[in-house]
């Protein structure tokens, strides 16, 4: 079959004999349809995540059932799906307790094993979810939006409370979008204008920090923050804007970055302030393909740009755009 493999490290190859995935008796063979690109795929390029290569990435797709496992019940080959990409392990302490996601022998369909970019790939049955008649395109955003809704979940937002997004990017956009859902008024600071606009035309408050200073924007355009949400994985910006979080406020961690965040242990103290984590998902998968059903969040507007295999290949050699917010691939 045709894969985009990546070989080493900035090493990204189409390889069109690549061996087809044998499905065991528990698993299903995904015909692929449409997969989206992540930061993460980015992140494998460069060698700055995963398990070592070679590896095809690819985890945000959606596809059509081809072939069916000897042990799979309820599932028949030429159904619409997607996958939920981290597989655990079921019997370590994390999984017994139900949190799956901090599986310590856990895997994953794209990132720690062979995924989408590719014309097929192999699913352990129990991570195969349909999406009935949600679009191949539409579908491949139910991964990222399931991990953006457990993280406002996680955030416990009320009607009517104050939010500011750090980040322009899927994940910045998907949770502006979920909190203007949640009756919340929502800032997103940004320096691409056509990323901004994008928002803008759901309801949001953009701030350009092209065109101002991060200290005039906390000056003139907030006060008060409810929800500070990092969508981008930059702890200096975070720092910048913690003053504005009001007491009892909540920081929520999502972008992914290795570097050090400073603060105030008095404030923490003085203002009962939260610091709240989200990594992955497990279970949200359903609740992410009603939210698209329903047209509660608008995707439509989040694929910039769209190509090939061979085009994602381009992306990964060349870096991302300025104005990238989602590039689709279809197989
Ligand atoms: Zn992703
Ligand atoms: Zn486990």
């Amino acid at each position: 079959m045709k894969a985009l493999v990546l070989e080493a490290k900035f090493k990204a190859v189409i390889n069109e004999n690549f061996p087809m995935p044998e499905i065991g008796d528990n698993e299903v063979l995904v015909k692929i349809k449409a997969v989206g690109v992540c930061g993460t795929d980015f992140k494998l390029y460069r060698g700055e995540y995963g398990d070592g290569y070679p590896l095809i990435p690819g985890h945000e797709f959606a596809g059509v059932i081809e072939k069916v496992g000897n042990k799979v019940p309820g599932i028949t080959t030429g159904e619409k799906v997607t996958a939920v990409p981290p597989v655990p392990c079921g019997h370590c302490s994390y999984c017994i307790e139900g949190q799956h996601n901090h599986c310590i022998n856990r895997m994953a369909i794209g990132v720690l094993n062979d995924g989408a970019f590719a014309e097929y790939v192999k699913v352990p049955v129990t991570n195969i979810v349909s999406i009935n008649e949600l679009s191949f395109a539409k579908a491949t955003f139910v991964e990222p939006l399931a991990c953006v809704i457990r993280a406002v979940e996680r955030s416990k937002v009320k009607l009517g409370e104050k939010v500011l997004v750090l980040g322009t990017g899927t994940t910045g956009q998907l949770f502006a979008q979920v909190f203007r859902s949640m009756g919340c008024e929502v800032y997103m600071l940004g320096r691409n204008a056509i990323k901004l606009k994008v928002a803008e035309q759901e309801g949001v408050n953009i701030l350009s920090s092209k065109e101002k200073s991060e200290a005039d924007i906390i000056k003139v355009n907030i006060e008060r923050i409810d929800i500070l949400v990092d969508a981008i994985g930059q702890p200096q910006l975070t720092e910048k804007f913690m003053p504005v979080l009001r007491k009892g406020g909540r920081l929520v961690v999502f972008g992914v970055s290795q570097g050090t965040l400073h603060l105030n242990y008095f404030d923490i103290y003085r203002k009962e302030l939260q610091i709240i984590g989200s990594f992955a998902q497990q279970e949200k998968f359903s609740q992410a393909i009603m939210l698209l059903k329903n047209n509660v969040v608008n995707v439509d507007a989040l694929i910039s740009h769209q190509g090939s295999l061979e085009d994602v290949k381009e992306l990964f050699d060349k870096g991302k755009p300025a104005d990238l917010i989602k590039f689709i691939a279809f197989i």
